[in-house]
């Protein structure tokens, strides 16, 4: 019987994880990655007129990144591996990409979906602002092209990217207003026992939190943003702190509240679909390079290959260690909830330009209680994102004004193409 066709999306430490032991087991897959260069979002290459030492990119987990571009850039010739190529669309075992305006029908037996995940925004008043960026946006400004968001910046949410960006910002020089982080302190010491579970991992998040003391940073914990001001650029950032108000000036903001996945371990709920890394649900990178290998396993597996019990066990003791560090940063990390608290005429949807009291009305006047109703009365998700941006706190929103668990509202279904495409494609009349 032949080798299935296997394709992969997302040439992250997952996917790439996941051709590599493919490939160990003669196994040849497709592996595209809107991306250039191969790496994901950790890892990501700069330009080649970028070069300089990983050090400096990566930190302390240059030797990862060096070992994981090492890995891409000797799988590229044995396997099929197609970097720049959008993926758009799934059905029906095929894949439809867009590579340099072309578009080409990818047919597969087995699809593993490993696209990472996105940065967790949540809407304040002023978020839509120029000068605000999502944190991976200010990360990869840096990381991709060596430059900061702003002269004067303030870094605004909550979760570990939130330290490790102004960390990362202030290392480079940048000039950091505050750092401004949601959730208490208390909040952080509760999680202890929990993080110790990879003191590697604590202790480096240990050192970028006091590091920012060290040049001087400002950090407040325990805040509640109240909005960001400014006409026609960021201006201002204004906060609560216990009882006191405050303001911080600043020409730019980094905002976050985690990250989300971009869509567990192993086959999806879809025969012959696998899912691996951040895209099936946030652990991290070196839980995303374990999921990849892991589903690449299965797969040799299935495909009659030897079955490596053993590594398939350890993987599963490291992955469930790493499952404990992760429970504990959601208890260091909780993601605020702010269901109908937002000003009215706060932007929700910032793609259709919806703000959240034309939301509530809508709720109201058609007796909404469900995700995508409301989207189709308010046309809230119905923009360029699909709701990848205001997908939370529009579902938040629903649950508080209908007085439901925000599972019981449902989430916005996507539909291709589910990232933006160039219309019309060059050659179309
Ligand atoms: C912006 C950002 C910055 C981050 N920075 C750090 C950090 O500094 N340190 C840290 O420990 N963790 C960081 N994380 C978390 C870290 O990215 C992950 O834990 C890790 O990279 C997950 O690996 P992955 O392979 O699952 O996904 P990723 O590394 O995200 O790789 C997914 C790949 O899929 C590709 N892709 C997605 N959708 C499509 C599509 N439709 N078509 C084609 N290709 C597609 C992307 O281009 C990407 O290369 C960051 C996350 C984000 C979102």
């Amino acid at each position: 019987m032949a080798d299935p066709a296997i394709a992969i999306v997302g040439a992250g430490p997952a996917g790439i994880r996941a051709a590599e032991a493919l490939s160990r087991h003669g196994l040849s897959a497709i592996l595209v990655d809107e991306a250039p260069k191969g790496g994901g979002q950790i890892y990501r290459q700069p330009p080649d007129s970028f070069q300089g030492p990983a050090s400096s990119r990566y930190g302390f987990e240059a030797r990862k990144a060096s070992a994981l571009h090492l890995t891409i850039k000797r799988l590229a010739t044995a396997i099929d591996y197609r970097p720049s190529t959008l993926a758009w669309n799934v059905c029906n075992g095929r894949l439809d990409t867009l590579c340099a305006g072309r578009g080409e029908s990818v047919v597969f037996d087995i699809l593993v979906i490993a696209t990472g995940a996105m940065d967790r925004m949540l809407p304040l008043p002023g978020w839509t602002l120029p000068g605000v960026y999502a944190l991976g946006g200010a990360q990869i400004a840096l990381k991709y092209q060596g430059c900061a968001i702003g002269q004067n910046t303030v870094f605004l949410g909550t979760g570990p990217l939130l330290y490790l960006v102004a960390y990362q910002y202030a290392k480079a020089g940048a000039k950091i207003e505050a750092v401004l982080d949601v959730n208490p302190a208390h909040a952080k010491r509760r999680a202890l026992f929990a993080l110790a579970s990879s003191p590697r991992t604590l202790a480096k998040g240990i050192y970028y939190r006091a590091s920012l003391g060290t040049h001087g940073i400002a950090v407040e914990e325990g805040v509640t943003p109240m909005g960001i001001a400014g006409t026609d650029e960021v201006r201002d950032v204004h906060y609560r702190r216990g009882s006191v108000d405050k303001s911080v000036r600043c020409d730019a903001v980094g905002l976050g509240f985690g990250l989300k996945s971009e869509t567990q371990d192993g086959e999806s709920t879809v025969s012959g679909v696998y899912l691996a890394g951040d895209g099936a649900g946030i652990g991290g990178a070196d839980a995303a390079e374990l999921w990849g290998e892991r589903v690449g396993l299965s797969i040799a597996a299935r495909c009659g290959r030897r079955h490596d019990a053993s590594r398939i066990a350890k993987i599963d003791r490291r992955l469930a260690r790493l499952a404990r560090f992760r429970a504990g940063l959601e208890r260091a990390f909780p993601l605020p909830l702010l269901g109908s608290t937002l000003p009215d005429d706060t932007i929700l949807c910032r793609c259709e330009s919806i703000r959240v009291g034309q939301v509530k009305d809508a709720i109201r006047a058609f007796d909404v209680v469900e995700m995508n109703r409301m989207k189709a009365i308010s046309r809230v998700g119905m923009g360029r994102c699909q709701g990848r941006m205001c997908g939370h706190a529009a579902a938040e929103l629903l649950a508080a004004e209908t007085r439901q668990d925000l599972a019981a509202v449902g989430r916005l279904r996507g539909q291709p193409p589910i990232k933006p495409l160039p219309m019309p494609w060059p050659g179309t009349p």
